[in-house]
Formats: structure tokens, C-alpha cells, sequence
């Protein structure tokens, strides 16, 4: 009897523990999916991250939900892309209206923006600086555990050496550098990789028939039998080209969570 009582009480106490510990982690919050890998690997487990742009979304045009703006109230610190990006030019001031206390981090201080594109972090050299500046925001809202952000960040910075490493070697001998892709997310990979892209899409608009008929002769001309796609976008376009010029669509996903696994993906079917 005695034992058991005893273990009761064990019990209740390391729940009691787990539940306190849970309770002390630092709430961040972040606008797209691949900063949920950025701050996880920085913070390890004393972060919990709330995303803003769900899986499947854009944020280009995504409205945040009532519930996804109450979680804000409970954030220590909101890690904004900072490279001009629709969701934070039209939701930015509400959000730090509701948590006037919550640290804002840019995580585009520091990288040579390119116009009127914000999709920074599809080079991993960006992405080296973006998490320096997450880590910089952890060590401000928690120094007590700077040693432990400051392993994590090493150890992430390290990966995306290797990740850059890897890309480089994949695409050295990619002899076409054009690559005709929908949504023009790869502005920065091509500037850091010596590519080109051509977008289908300009300006947010999907192309006029004009437009798709000039698209098809600039294909077979320069960029071959591939366009690529994005699942957060309409392929039909994509496939109108590529049904003409022989070739297909592939899809490649600019905002997937698993950011080293999907950029060596990515890299990969470049190449092809
Ligand atoms: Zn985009």
C-alpha cells in the first residue's frame, strides 16, 4: 500500500515537472514554414513555434485566422522574414499591436535584398544570417541560456555550409542555367547558383494567351523540357506550355518545413 501510494505521488510530482517545463518554453512565432526549422534548431527544446502562413498557403495573399492572432498575445517573440513579403506589409502593425512586449526579429538584417523579391530564404547562404538574427532574439529574451542557443546555431551553420556545399557541386555541371519556373520564388537561389530564371507568373498575374505563346517559344529556345511549379499554385498555365513544347511540369515547394531535406531536392531536379 505504502508503495503504491508512493509512486502515486512520484508520478504526480515528474507530472507536475513536464508540465512546468512545458509551461517555461519560449514561445515564437513565425511567418512561414521553413523559419519553424530555423528557430527549432536554434532553440532546441525550450522554443515552441507557432506558424502564421499554414502548409498549402501562400504568403503572398494569406489572412491570418482569429485564433492564429489570439496565439500572437502568447508569443515572447515574432521572427518576421523583413524582405517585403504581402502577409507582413499588411499584417505586421495588427500583430504587434496585440503583443506590444513581444521582441520583433528582421530576419533579413544584414542580407542585400533584391527588388520586389522577398523570397530570401531559398539561398542557404541568407539562410546562415536569418538564423543569426533568430539567435540574436533568443539571447536577448533568454541569456541565461545563450551557451546552449549559441551550440544549436553552430551546429545548424555548420549543416548549411555543407547544404550550400552540396548544391554547388550538384549544379557545377547544369550546362542550360535557364530554368522556366511558375511563381518566381528563385531569384536569390539563381543569383548564389549562377542561374536564371524565367516566372510565368509576373507581378502576381497569371500569363495573358499572348503572354503563354511567347513563354512556349522562349522554352524551346532557351530553357528546355522543364517547368517547374509550386503546390501553393495553379499548375494549369505550367502544363498549357509544357503539354506544347513536349516536355512537363514538376513540382517544387518553396515553403516546405524540412528546409535542408527539400533544398537538396530541389537542387537535384534543377540538375536533371
Ligand atoms: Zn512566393
Amino acid at each position: 500500500m505504502k508503495r503504491i501510494l508512493l509512486g502515486i505521488i512520484l508520478c504526480l510530482i515528474f507530472t507536475g515537472v513536464s508540465y512546468t517545463q512545458e509551461n517555461k518554453k519560449i514561445n515564437v512565432a513565425v511567418t512561414i514554414l521553413p523559419q519553424v526549422e530555423f528557430v527549432k534548431r536554434v532553440g532546441g527544446d525550450r522554443v515552441r513555434v507557432t506558424v502564421m502562413v499554414p502548409p498549402g498557403a501562400s504568403p503572398h495573399t494569406y489572412e491570418p485566422k482569429p485564433s492564429q492572432l489570439r496565439e500572437i498575445s502568447k508569443a515572447k517573440m515574432y521572427a518576421k522574414v523583413g524582405s517585403g513579403i504581402e502577409f507582413e506589409l499588411a499584417w505586421m502593425d495588427k500583430i504587434a499591436s496585440i503583443n506590444k512586449k513581444m521582441l520583433i526579429v528582421d530576419c533579413s538584417k544584414g542580407i542585400k535584398l533584391i527588388d520586389n523579391d522577398p523570397h530570401i530564404w531559398l539561398s542557404p547562404r541568407n539562410v546562415k544570417i536569418m538564423v543569426e538574427n533568430i539567435y540574436q532574439g533568443l539571447i536577448k529574451i533568454d541569456p541565461v541560456n545563450k551557451e546552449y542557443y549559441r551550440k544549436n546555431r553552430e551546429k545548424y551553420l555548420k549543416k548549411l555550409d555543407k547544404l550550400d556545399e552540396e548544391i554547388t557541386q550538384v549544379l557545377s555541371g547544369m550546362k542550360n542555367r535557364k530554368i522556366m519556373v511558375y511563381h518566381p520564388a528563385w531569384g536569390y537561389f539563381c543569383r548564389e547558383y549562377n542561374l536564371k530564371q524565367i516566372p510565368i507568373e509576373r507581378e502576381g498575374k497569371k500569363p495573358t494567351p499572348q503572354g503563354i505563346a511567347s513563354l512556349i517559344k522562349e522554352a524551346e529556345a532557351k530553357s528546355g523540357k522543364i517547368i517547374f511549379a509550386s503546390p501553393q499554385f495553379s499548375t494549369k498555365s505550367a502544363e498549357v506550355i509544357a503539354r506544347e513544347i513536349g516536355g512537363k511540369v514538376v513540382l517544387i515547394d518553396p515553403l516546405a518545413e524540412n528546409y535542408l531535406e527539400n533544398m537538396r531536392k530541389v537542387a537535384k531536379v534543377f540538375a536533371r
